[in-house]
């Protein structure tokens, strides 16, 4: 992925993230921001405040969101584009289609805030009334299976975070890339990771006392009794779970991923009743479950076994109610973002409702927004246009593999295959999603929320018997994100992100590439990072690699995380160099490949000087504005402690591994981002 995941718990808080501030060049046509630069910083010294230096200092980060760049202008443009789309979509007595009339319902129920507030947690008494009404642990193991949704993605969006006790990702087998299977990742935590349970730091305590608050809070917002006592009891569980959970670092070692028969289960992690669970899930008739966290879902099972049913069924009750906050009473949503928004990410205000609801019908009905999406906001001419970049980066990519002097024959013969194979999505799918079995109605905000969440679950866990689609999509069109899809060896690139300033078919070759073209190649590089390097030209978990290939390649990438260990944004954090190393080498390999793709692209020629920068400068200037970011400091902890990409500050550095940036701005070895040349790292 190109940029950081937004965290599952904050998507309803951040996704989208809106202002009212459009892009100020939005009307022209694209290029490098002189105005957002600062010339007093030197380019060797800082090279990210060198290039957003301005920006920086003059930007305020708005009160209702954790951070502000680039991208959140961009989201910001596309929902209010969506929010147009919609309101049109419901103009009329006869919407345009079935999935208009959705889409505006979805919308319009959402946004009937007196609806929601006069029904209060109504709609959930049902269910909660059905886990107190649980006196054994069969039925508490069916109940936990029943909420299993597809909520996590191991490989392609990376999101290891899941209230429910376990996550469930479908797509092929590690080992097996021609059929489908269910993947089962841990869960049942209600902070982002076994960190802010486990962690000593004062930051990590503090936000311990503050979740066992909100826990708190919410138990007696819906009536419970003894609110302190259920929440310490819920804080203790999660704890324990924490105890036996992966680390961030660990989550990202593939080879620790095991094929279990569904038979088998029972054996391998025992305390659990599997087969009420599995069958509850709807994964009765799956002969082979692949277990990403062996260790975790067996320390969970015993768990299982182990802690008191009442405090399974607090703990079931706390997370049904945490799931559906955004959907009750404006109490339960304060109380929401009070801890997520707030406590976790830093940010002062809660953004407009009806942000918010663009967002939810995104998640919802993502495939048939994003259709209307690019029917009217993405010309069959940029799409063409994109598709002809993405076939220059991947000849310059090929043509980096011809020249490489440490890799074999038979190495580059295989790595030209996988890349000669990679099928690249650009713009939208071939094949929209089909929602007709999605029972949309006016009026239940909650209900319509639930039922779509459970539509897509069913639509992930048919996949398992049917015929595997590379063509498949991981990303919504109107998402401002990229994204490398190992299993299928596949590319997508959403509409959302092929405009300016990243791209934009007018503007000076040298921005086009160091913006956009640098997106492509990371996207590209990500098939050859230390993790998509591990998978043939069929996506399949195999080496292909010579020993002295791989292990050449092994000691450029370690060289990449020591680089990345060195930056401290707190004087107690630094950036983990081996959790972000796979989105660092597709940093350092997509900007090599886009300078490439850059210089093809002049033929020889030399480039024009425009607004006094050679084309060499103005190409790595792009680059560093593309990075174009701030964060507040909550956010930015979370981040470096959950995410797999570095912050952006650091990536905009990514320039130092290449000599061109060296020549093109005259960096001397006395400045800070100065790397000898045998320090530079060059993966490919
Ligand atoms: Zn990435």
């Amino acid at each position: 992925m190109r940029r950081r995941r937004k965290s599952f718990f904050l998507l309803a808080v951040v996704l989208a993230a809106a202002l009212a501030c459009a892009t100020k060049k939005s009307s022209q046509n694209a290029d490098i921001d002189l105005v957002g630069m600062d010339k007093s910083v030197a380019p060797g010294d800082d090279f990210n405040g060198y290039t957003n230096g301005g920006w920086t200092k003059s930007t305020p980060i708005p009160a209702d969101k954790s951070g502000y760049g680039i991208d959140a202008i961009l989201t910001d443009e596309t929902r209010k584009r969506t929010l147009s789309l919609i309101e049109d979509a419901a103009k009329g007595n006869t919407p345009a289609s079935e999935d208009a009339r959705r889409i505006g319902d979805f919308y319009a129920s959402f946004m009937d805030e007196a609806a929601v507030e006069s029904k209060g947690i109504e709609p959930l008494r049902g269910q909660l009334a059905a886990f107190t009404a649980i006196t054994d642990r069969r039925a508490l193991a069916r109940a936990i299976g029943g909420q299993l949704r597809a909520d996590v993605d191991a490989l392609n969006n990376t999101n290891f975070e899941t209230g429910n006790l376990f996550g469930i990702w479908v797509t092929q087998g590690l080992e097996d890339p021609s059929h489908t299977y269910p993947y089962l990742l841990q869960g049942g935590l209600g902070m982002p990771d076994r960190d802010y349970y486990l962690s000593s730091s004062s930051h990590m305590a503090q936000l311990r006392k503050q979740y066992l608050a909100h826990i708190e809070s919410m138990f007696r917002l819906s009536g419970f009794t003894d609110p302190p006592g259920r929440a310490a009891r819920v804080f203790a569980l999660e704890t324990a779970m924490a105890q036996v959970h992966a680390t961030r670092v660990e989550s990202e070692d593939v080879h620790s991923a095991v094929s279990w028969n569904r038979a088998d289960l029972p054996t391998r992690a025992p305390g659990l009743d599997w087969p009420a669970l599995l069958e509850a899930a709807g994964l009765n008739d799956v002969p082979v479950v692949i277990v990403w966290h062996p260790k975790a879902v067996t320390g969970l099972a015993a768990l299982f076994a182990k802690e008191p049913l009442d405090v399974w069924k607090d703990w079931l009750a706390f997370h049904r109610i945490e799931r559906a906050a955004n959907y009750l009473p404006k109490a339960f949503v304060d109380e929401h973002f009070g801890f997520y928004g707030k406590a976790l990410s830093g940010i002062p205000e809660l953004r407009p409702r009806w942000q918010r609801g663009i967002d939810f019908t995104n998640l919802a009905l993502g495939d048939a927004v994003g259709k209307m999406y690019v029917e009217r906001y993405f010309p069959a001419e940029t799409r063409v246009k994109a598709q002809a970049m993405v076939g220059d980066l991947i000849k310059a990519f090929a043509k980096r593999i011809d020249s490489l002097s440490w890799m074999s024959p038979e190495t580059k013969v295989k790595a030209k295959e996988k890349l000669d194979t990679l099928k690249v999505g650009v713009g939208y799918p071939d094949h929209w999603r089909d929602y007709s079995g999605l029972e949309i109605v006016r009026g239940d905000a909650l209900g319509n929320s639930l039922r779509a969440e459970l539509f897509e679950y069913r639509h992930q866990l048919s996949k398992v018997h049917q015929p595997v689609d590379r063509g498949e999509w991981w990303m919504t069109p109107q998402t401002v994100n990229a994204v490398n899809l190992p299993l299928q060896n596949a590319l997508n690139f959403p509409a959302a992100i092929i405009q300016s300033p990243y791209f934009d078919a007018s503007a000076d070759a040298a921005h086009n590439y160091g913006s956009m073209g640098a997106v492509i190649g990371h996207e590209i590089s990500h098939s050859f990072d230390d993790q998509g390097s591990q998978f043939d030209a069929e996506g399949r978990l195999a080496n292909w690699w010579t020993k002295a290939d791989f292990d050449h390649f092994r000691a450029a990438g370690q060289a990449l995380a020591a680089q990345f260990d060195t930056y401290r944004p707190f004087p107690d954090l630094a950036v983990n160099g081996q959790q972000t190393l796979s989105e660092n080498i597709a940093d350092v390999a997509g900007l090599v490949a886009a300078y490439d793709a850059y210089r093809l692209s002049l033929q020889g020629k030399p480039d024009a000087v425009k607004d006094g920068f050679t084309g060499d400068e103005r190409f790595f200037i792009s680059f560093g504005q593309s990075w174009r970011s701030k964060e507040r400091d909550p956010e930015l902890r979370r981040q470096i402690a959950t995410d797999g990409h570095a912050p952006e500050q650091y990536r905009a550095d990514t320039v130092r591994n290449l000599d061109a940036w060296y020549d093109a701005f005259s960096i001397q070895p006395s400045q800070k981002l100065f790397l000898a040349p045998d320090k530079r790292v060059r993966v490919w």
